[in-house]
């Protein structure tokens, strides 16, 4: 006798739409073929999840591997198998790397590289490149799932890097906006307003280039939110679907609140502007560099607030690898560090954790890490879990605790993950199932090649022809 599905996820508590819900999941061929009522059906794999919540996977929509550049920064098989640990099944990619990621051509190769390397379903950046709407329409056309770009300068002796990506001239930012607009595709800003910033270094001049506090004093909260407020003006002008990221202060907060319906925009923070803090950087030192800088629990206790009344719908990662040796040669100068953190790891249990505290529902943290990045991008059979959509799935258990430290990472960049080191969150990821495929169950089983190539608007849910009428 031949099962119904491929896989039955029984006895779970199932996250339908905001409601915990007493149903079995039954996967077929990728998908979510049916909610069944308990012990209905039959399948191949049998998971039996008593105890469990069964959660749309994460969705992080800001994450950098750069590859196949910086081998020495990880790979794509070591950060999507890190991901895949963390309860991530779709990763966005920036287009840093080497070259950028900024034409049709090097989206392209990128997306050859990833999809033989992949542990977990992967969408690509890119870069605003020449600026030219054929050249961006290419990329859309290579399905990118968003633009992205600096309102600041390449940092020194990275300019490959960040070519076509890196637009501190205004008019370059509003030629990006006006691009990506005609092309109908998302663009995600990094904000920080370069003559303020340059100002800003130039008032540290004086102070010791091995003290944290000099690094928050030379981006101060004024760069990020000037930019942000120039970047939404624009908007009203040239009607992108615009995102800020990493959003990390109070007056920044402000901004988005006084710009509300002047255009379509939406904006993101990061767990470690949540949950972490100056003092927490000025504890770990180089390791705790992220641009924009962690602030104050005042601005985080704006940041939460934001979360509460809609200004940020996303929280992404920022994941960001670095040797420990190439973290720790920029702690004399601190200025010109490396900037970035892994959150591989953190991303799932820090905001699950803020669900065991009651500091969120269960609901929004998922439209948080999920459902609003695949409607704000477009990604339209994810985010969901209902029949006919991907079977990206987490496994989580309310009663278990994950704590981070680097022998139990995954990430590559274990040694640098100090923001974090000993943290201890109230939520544990069981299993990450992509595609209908577990590749995570405690320990990665997922093998390379396994992702798929996400492109907004191609895949759209196919309701499975149901086995029980
Ligand atoms: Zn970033």
């Amino acid at each position: 006798m031949t099962a119904d599905y491929d896989t039955l996820i029984r006895n779970a508590k199932v996250l339908v739409g905001d409601t915990l819900a007493d149903v079995d999941v039954a996967l077929r061929e990728g998908r979510i073929a049916a909610l069944l009522p308990r012990g209905a059906g039959t399948a191949k794999d049998i998971i039996d999840a008593t105890g469990q919540h069964l959660l749309p996977g994460a969705i992080d929509i800001h994450f950098h591997i750069r590859a196949p550049a910086f081998p020495e920064r990880g790979t794509v098989e070591s950060e999507t198998r890190a991901a895949a640990a963390g309860g991530i099944t779709t990763l966005f990619e920036m287009p840093l790397s080497r070259p950028s990621c900024s034409d049709a051509r090097q989206v392209e190769i990128r997306r050859a590289h990833f999809a033989e390397h992949a542990v977990i379903n992967f969408a690509l950046f890119g870069a605003p490149g020449d600026l030219s709407d054929a050249s961006l329409a290419a990329m859309r056309d290579a399905g990118v799932v968003a633009f992205k770009m600096f309102t600041t300068p390449s940092p020194e002796g990275r300019d490959d890097e960040f070519y076509g990506i890196a637009f501190p001239d205004e008019a370059d930012q509003l030629r990006a906006l006006e691009a990506a607009a005609t092309v109908g595709r998302p663009i995600v800003v990094h904000a920080e307003s370069a003559q303020l910033l340059a100002a800003g270094e130039r008032a540290v001049a004086g102070r010791d280039p091995a003290d944290l506090d000099t690094h928050l004093l030379a981006r101060p909260d004024i760069c990020e939110a000037v930019a942000v407020a120039k970047l939404l003006t624009m908007n009203i002008r040239a009607g992108a679907r615009l995102h800020i990221a990493h959003v990390t202060s109070a007056l920044t907060v402000a901004v988005l609140r006084a710009f509300k319906g002047t255009s379509d925009f939406s904006a993101e923070t990061c767990p470690h502007y949540l949950f972490r803090t100056h003092d927490d950087v000025k504890r770990v030192g180089v390791f705790g560099k992220i641009n924009p800088p962690l602030r104050t629990k005042a601005d985080q206790d704006v940041l939460w607030e934001a979360l509460a009344d809609g200004t940020l719908t996303h929280v992404t990662t920022d994941h960001a690898a670095f040797s420990e040796a190439e973290k720790r040669s920029g702690a004399a100068d601190i200025v010109s560090a490396p900037a970035g953190s892994p959150g591989s790891e953190i991303l799932v249990p820090a905001l699950l954790d803020a669900v065991a505290s009651g500091r969120l529902t269960l609901a929004h943290a998922m439209a948080l890490l999920s459902g609003n990045a695949a409607r704000r991008f477009g990604l339209l059979s994810k985010g969901r879990i209902a029949e006919g959509y991907d079977a990206d799935l987490i496994l989580v258990d309310f009663a278990g605790t994950t704590t981070i430290h680097r022998d139990t990472l995954v990430t590559f960049a274990r040694d640098v993950a100090q923001l974090y080191e000993g943290a201890q969150f109230n939520v544990r990821v069981l299993r990450t199932i992509v595609g209908g495929r577990t590749v995570f169950d405690g320990r990665v089983v997922g093998t390379p090649g396994w992702g798929r190539y996400v492109a907004p608007g191609r895949d759209v849910p196919v309701a499975a022809s149901p086995v029980y009428a």
